[in-house]
């Protein structure tokens, strides 16, 4: 267990900036976690990977709860169970060594269970909620529950649970697939190919608009290449915002609003940004 008072949180998060959390939390074990819970008074938020999260430079006034210890994977009975903290590099590899197949496409994105069923993370036509069997949630008062996908409303990188402050611990996943979709390593060579992987970002940062891409926008508006602060948009991949050159939080909401505004004006399209902001 670690507890820290006013931790960075550009330490966490893969854009490699944002402000402090005034209390940040990594349980060993989902009993200390609940404990910790019962406790406590504070907002809470959960992190996994930060792949996906900025908190604003003024910080995060609450307690922030660190999932990497809580990272078993087992088999039982065709269905694979795996805490939230657990990579989905490492749930796809698994599958892969039991003969499930389906979960290649999570091999290329860097997240853990519990951040990719928050956001239904999906790369390649397949989406994370499309193999979820069952997943357990923990509430602000640490009580566990189980609860199925028709507890949420789920679509594209989106999800909504019907019911309020519940965070996931742990999942059931069927992996169906009767073949492999294709090989993990063809879809990171693609990966790389396409996206500037290694250097900081959050992957896309918008959300693809009906029937379009939000990178075709961003580079029809000639914005590849173009920076607020150390903040700049990637030359290989419009919907990729990188940290190049020690970014603040600000900076990079800032770009994210100019490419919004600069969008809507040139196509009459809103972007709606994928990136979760504290
Ligand atoms: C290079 C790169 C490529 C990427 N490619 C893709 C891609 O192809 N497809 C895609 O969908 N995403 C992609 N992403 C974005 C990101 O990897 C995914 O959204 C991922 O699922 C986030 O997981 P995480 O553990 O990092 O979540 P975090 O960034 O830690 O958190 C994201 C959100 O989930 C919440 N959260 C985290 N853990 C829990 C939990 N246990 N319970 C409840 N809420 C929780 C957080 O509070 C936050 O709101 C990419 C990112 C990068 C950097």
């Amino acid at each position: 267990m670690t507890h820290l008072i006013n931790e960075p949180m550009s330490k966490h998060c893969s854009l490699r900036a944002g402000g402090l959390a005034n209390e940040f939390f990594v349980p060993a074990d989902i009993d200390q976690l609940s404990s910790h819970l019962k406790k406590n008074k504070k907002t809470v938020i959960f992190i996994g990977l930060g792949s996906n999260l900025l908190i604003r430079d003024n910080g995060f006034d609450g307690l922030v709860v660190h999932t990497k210890h809580l990272k078993n994977i087992s088999f039982d009975n065709s269905v694979i169970k795996t805490d939230a903290g657990a990579t989905l590099a490492k749930l796809s590899r698994f599958a892969g060594a039991n003969n499930k197949h389906g979960a290649e496409f999570l091999s290329a994105i860097p997240g853990s269970v519990g951040g990719a069923l928050a956001m239904n993370a999906g790369a390649f036509g397949s989406e994370i909620w499309q193999y979820v069997v069952s997943v357990k949630t923990i509430d602000m008062n640490g009580n566990i529950q189980q609860r199925s996908p028709d507890d949420y409303v789920i679509t594209y990188r989106s999800v909504k649970a019907k019911h309020n402050d519940e965070f996931f611990v742990s999942a059931e996943f069927n992996f169906n697939q009767v073949e492999k979709n294709i090989e993990a390593r063809d879809l990171l060579d693609k990966r790389n190919a396409s996206q500037p992987i290694g250097l900081p970002s959050c992957g896309s940062v918008f959300k693809n608009p009906n029937n379009n891409f939000a990178a075709k926008l961003i580079e029809a508006c000639n914005l590849k290449g173009f920076c607020i602060g150390g903040a700049c948009i990637s030359d290989k991949h419009a919907n990729f915002i990188i940290n190049q050159n020690s970014a603040t939080a600000k900076d990079i909401e800032e770009l994210i609003k100019h490419i919004q505004t600069t969008v809507a004006d040139a196509h009459g399209v809103a972007l709606e940004p994928e990136l979760v902001i504290i």
